[in-house]
């Protein structure tokens, strides 16, 4: 039988996934592991993902020749604009398509975690939305850190809780979530930002992200005569936007698919969040894969120039990726994925997020050749990371 990349029916990708919980949270993942398939196909649900995914936030995404870049490196360069989406980035295919499963699960309350705000703000964005009660929990370190995503989380009608045991960050934040939860089965739902947590989560995030690469198949078969790319190539933080445009793809192996991590101060720095180079085979947040931890265990601080990115494991899929050598892993460190921020604005006119900027350093790390056709998931606009550059290259 021919090995497949996807999920399979008890929630694992390889020797990763499943769901690692405790008892008390078993309900509340039963409940969505026998809904979130029959309502996310029915007729009437894929009809109002799509209506808003078209109408609010301003998709199909461009598939943009760059030009430019093109020239310079010799080879078909594309980028999926994903930038270009309502409030900024990738996240929002997510956070609607789990608002309308949690409506139709008759839920009215909403919770979420978020480190550097930005799945705070799309999870608050589409409450909005839909008028429904938002709580976020943030580590009080990263409230502070991140004050203008906290504004906007406040504005848009969100509760912000500080997590305040621990190192006060997002693994914190996550703790208090699932203690909410537990709390709270009946009427809430808990919105995971990435293809992280416990089966069916990494899943169902997987299949609403998968729009991205659904969208570059079609758009490619246009303009190139051939839905299939050589190469895509994707940042991980923790792996949605990877896994949304590399799903139609996963098990056509004629298209090569590169992961990009945060090296952040270099591999052996001690300060990175190079998670499948460093990481070990362990549990978090309810999932098994690959995460950074001491001899004896303890989840490891990641550290990366970009919030988005240091996330101290990554998806079950992506780990699988990695373990079976489907997926070919780089890392790069800040200094790199900064001059990719410069370098994409002064060449094609567009500002990434610096999550973003890392997967184009990839352009030199490895050589391709003048037919290959590559596209890039340009996840996030740079808007929320112009204060860092501005520190950073004293503008
Ligand atoms: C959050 C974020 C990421 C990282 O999250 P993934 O789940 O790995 O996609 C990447 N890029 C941007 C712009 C983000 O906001």
């Amino acid at each position: 039988m021919k090995i497949s990349y996807n999920v399979n029916k008890n929630g694992f990708y390889g020797d990763f996934g499943g769901a690692f919980i405790p008892e008390m949270m078993h309900a509340n993942i039963e409940e969505l592991k026998s809904n979130y398939i029959k309502i996310s196909s029915e007729k009437s649900f894929v009809k109002e993902f799509h209506d808003l995914l078209k109408n609010y936030v301003g998709r199909p995404t461009p598939l943009y020749f760059a030009k430019r870049l093109s020239n310079k490196y010799k080879t078909k360069i594309y980028l999926k604009r994903e930038d270009l989406c309502h409030t900024g980035a990738h996240k929002i295919n997510n956070t609607i398509g789990q608002i309308l499963l949690a409506k139709k699960l008759g839920k009215n309350r909403i919770i979420a975690e978020t480190g550097a705000g930005q799945h705070g703000v799309a999870t608050a964005t589409v409450c909005a939305l839909m008028g429904i009660k938002c709580i976020i929990y943030m580590g009080e370190v990263d409230i502070k850190r991140q004050a203008p995503n906290v504004a906007r989380m406040k504005m848009l009608g969100a509760e912000v809780r500080p997590a305040v045991c621990g190192s006060k960050t997002l693994k914190d934040a996550t703790n208090e979530a699932i203690r909410d939860w537990i709390n709270n089965p009946i009427n809430t739902h808990y919105i995971i930002g990435s293809v992280v947590g416990p089966h069916p989560y990494p899943d169902m995030v997987a299949r609403f992200q998968s729009v991205i690469g659904n969208e570059v198949k079609s758009q490619l078969k246009k303009i190139e005569g051939n839905e299939n790319p050589n190469y895509v190539i994707a940042c991980v933080g923790g792996g949605s936007n990877a896994a949304g445009i590399f799903y139609p793809y996963l098990d056509n192996e004629k298209v090569k698919i590169i992961c990009v991590e945060a090296a952040g101060k270099g591999i052996d720095s001690g300060e990175s969040a190079a998670t499948s180079v460093l990481g070990k085979e362990g549990i978090i947040h309810g999932s098994k894969t690959l995460l950074m931890q001491t001899a004896d265990g303890q989840i490891t601080e990641p550290y990366s120039i970009s919030a988005g990115l240091d996330y101290p494991g990554i998806g079950p899929m992506h780990a699988n990726l990695y373990r079976s050598g489907r997926g070919k892993f780089i890392s790069i460190d800040d200094k790199d994925a900064m001059k990719w921020g410069l370098n994409l604005s002064r060449m094609e006119g567009i500002i990434p997020a610096i999550e973003t900027s890392h997967a184009f350093a990839v352009l030199d790390k490895i050589k391709f050749s003048k037919d290959d056709v590559i596209v890039f998931n340009c996840s996030g606009r740079g808007d929320k990371d112009l204060e860092t550059y501005i520190d950073y290259f004293k503008l």
